[in-house]
């Protein structure tokens, strides 16, 4: 509407500007049209009044004259006053005239003397007086009638003058009249096109407005605007055409975002504006479609745990967090990654996850919805945020931040939908990496008891080796080998003797920790690796093994049962080999004297055994 104002008071300047144009021009015009008519008047009664006077001295009446002049004076309403006066030529010929004819004022000297016509305007507020002075000069008439005839004078020579006093007064009036006038029908004229203007362009700017309004609108995301007019024909079709236009943006973004959404399963961002909408959401899921193909060529999980722990850090710049790994299996925890924080979990939930609330609960706990929520946390004023996510049936992994304070808690908090988006993508990656390690697990373990077998020692023992050097690590070697086991396939048979093996493996498990290492070596021979254990707890173990395995009773049939002995030897990485391998050949070694020195025994490796040239 401001535009209509803005329209209607430069319309009114301009009309008022015209107005005052005219009504300066036609009062000046009239001013010039009245001086220039009197003067014409005067012209004319000059003349009059000269071919009178000739009249009356070539009639002999100049003395009648003065009745002549009057009479012209009364005759000519806005002849004020009417005089002349002689020149000194016409003076010295005839004598000095009437009284009256003697010269009045300077303006008569001043015509007498230099023989031009002078015009002079005399204006009070209440009177316009006009006075013309004429002279008469010599010459000769077109008539033929000649002053020289009468007068004794040359041709231009002044004879005399006539002074005629105008009243104009009563055309300044009328002047004024008609500027009134004129001032009257502009000022109606103005009225007139406001109200025709204002008539014809308000629906136009009605139309304008509301097209602003929707306008601002669909910048803010909103198309539901209805465009309204009432102007017809091309208006009309505009705003037919803008509601078509904002219909169908309005149903599209409705469907980009809907469609979006699909891909998106939680929903990072609501807003009142579907363009930022999609916008965002195109962003979110362009970012994780590089993440999901990114890790989609990572060889195993713990990598991938470094992909979502990069995204914590680099995208929702997350400090403090650590990932652990759930097995539903076991009811471990397990911690994948950590941002050198401390745990914010008490020891205890390692072994039991089923303590962690969000865990438990399979909800995110934030530490703000309640005082002291976790109660398996360390310490009861922390802001921390869970989070649980499961990966598949075996395996969880929660997120556990620790933040500064209650505000981060709630800006972390708004992230979670997102973070969980890249989660979604992570899942069936991390799903197939893990099915792909069990089943490389099947492929390095022995079916039969369970345990690694000969290809994953092969496989995993350099690395093993290095990651001990550089750690300085010490693993102890037990070989294992029952005694005269071909005797008991022979005589009761290769179940009896698979029986015994289970029994085996299954005492070597329980017997080890889960740092350590028990592989089927071979049919019935058993290899151990103990990690940092020191002498006397590798002969603990051993000890233990040897024991609990004498101790097992095998039952043949109702009446009849077997007890069966191992023998052990064993040696040490790195106090008496550098290389694991060279370990375990001195283990078999040792293991060797215990054969022959008797069996059912604990042999631990020398270095004289290596130097005797039959255990070479
Ligand atoms: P020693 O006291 O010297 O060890 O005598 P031994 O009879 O145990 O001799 P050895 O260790 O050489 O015996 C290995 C036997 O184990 C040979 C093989 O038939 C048997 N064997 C290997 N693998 C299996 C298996 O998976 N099941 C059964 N039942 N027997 C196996
Ligand atoms: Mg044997
Ligand atoms: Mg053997």
């Amino acid at each position: 509407m401001k535009t209509k104002y803005k329209l209607l008071f430069i319309v009114t300047v301009m009309l008022l500007a015209l107005g005052a144009a005219t009504t300066i021009n036609v009062g000046l015009n009239f001013r010039d049209y009245s001086i220039k008519s009197a003067q014409e008047k005067a012209q004319m009664i000059a003349a009059i009044v000269k071919d009178g006077l000739t009249a009356h001295m070539v009639n002999g009446i100049m003395d009648k004259r003065q009745y002549f002049l009057d009479q012209i004076s009364i005759n000519n309403d806005p002849v004020k006053a009417l005089w002349i006066v002689r020149s000194p030529n016409v003076i010295r010929q005839y004598g000095e005239g009437f009284a009256n004819e003697s010269i009045r004022d300077a303006i008569d000297k001043e015509v007498l003397q230099s023989g031009k016509k002078v015009l002079k305007i005399h204006e009070t507020t209440d009177k316009i007086l006009l006075r013309v002075t004429i002279p008469y000069n010599a010459e000769i008439t077109p008539s033929g009638a000649k002053c020289l005839s009468c007068h004794n004078v040359k041709v231009g020579d002044t004879l005399g003058a006539i002074s005629i006093n105008f009243d104009i007064t009563d055309m300044r009036s009328a002047g004024l009249l008609s500027i009134f006038k004129i001032i009257t029908l502009t000022l109606l004229f103005i009225i007139v096109v406001l109200y025709l203007i204002n008539y014809y362009i308000t629906p136009y700017i009605r139309l304008f407005t509301n097209m602003q309004i929707g306008i601002k609108k669909a910048y803010s995301g909103d198309f539901t605007h209805e465009f309204e007019t009432s102007v017809a024909g091309d208006g009309k079709e505009i705003a037919r055409e803008m509601n078509e236009l904002f219909k169908k943006m309005q149903s599209t973004f409705g469907d980009i975002k809907h469609n979006l959404s699909t891909f998106i399963p939680q929903a990072c961002v609501t807003s009142a504006d579907p363009l930022h909408e999609a916008k965002t959401i195109i962003s979110e899921l362009s970012d994780i479609y590089k993440f999901k193909k990114t890790i989609e060529l990572d060889a195993n999980k713990n990598i991938i745990y470094t992909r979502i722990a990069d995204v914590l850090e680099k995208k929702y710049h997350i400090q403090s967090f650590s990932l652990y790994e759930v097995s539903t299996l076991t009811n471990h925890r397990q911690l994948v990654y950590n941002t050198n924080t401390p745990s914010i979990c008490k020891a205890s939930v390692d072994l039991d996850a089923n303590l962690c609330r969000t865990y438990r609960t399979r909800s995110d706990v934030i530490s703000t919805d309640f005082v002291n929520l976790c109660q398996e946390c360390r310490a009861e004023d922390i802001n921390y945020i869970c989070i649980p996510f499961s990966i598949n049936e075996e395996y969880s992994l929660i997120i556990s931040i620790l933040t500064d304070d209650a505000l981060k808690v709630s800006e972390i908090n708004g992230h979670i939908p997102s973070i969980k988006n890249y989660l979604e993508a992570a899942k069936p990656v991390l799903e197939s990496r893990i099915l792909m390690e069990k089943l490389r697990d099947t492929s390095l373990r022995d079916g039969m008891t369970g345990l690694y077998n000969r290809r994953f020692l092969e496989e995993f023992i350099d690395k093993v080796m290095k990651q001990a050097q550089r750690k300085n690590e010490t693993y102890s070697i037990l070989m294992l080998d029952v005694d005269f086991f071909k005797m008991v396939n022979d005589t009761y048979g290769h179940d009896v003797g698979d029986r015994v093996i289970v029994a085996l493996g299954k005492i070597l498990k329980e017997s080890i920790r889960e740092s350590d290492l028990a592989i089927r070596y071979g049919g019935e021979e058993f290899l151990i690796m103990l990690h940092n254990a020191d002498d006397a707890g590798t002969m603990q173990v051993a000890k233990k093994i040897h024991k609990a395995f004498a101790e097992l009773t095998f039952e043949i049939s109702a009446t009849e049962s077997i007890h069966k002995t191992i023998s052990i030897g064993i040696a040490k990485f790195p106090k008496d080999g550098d290389t694991i391998w060279k370990c375990i050949k001195y283990a078999d070694t040792a293991l060797y004297v215990a054969k022959t020195t008797g069996r059912n025994k604990i042999v631990e490796y020398t270095q004289d055994m290596s130097n005797n040239d039959d255990l070479r």
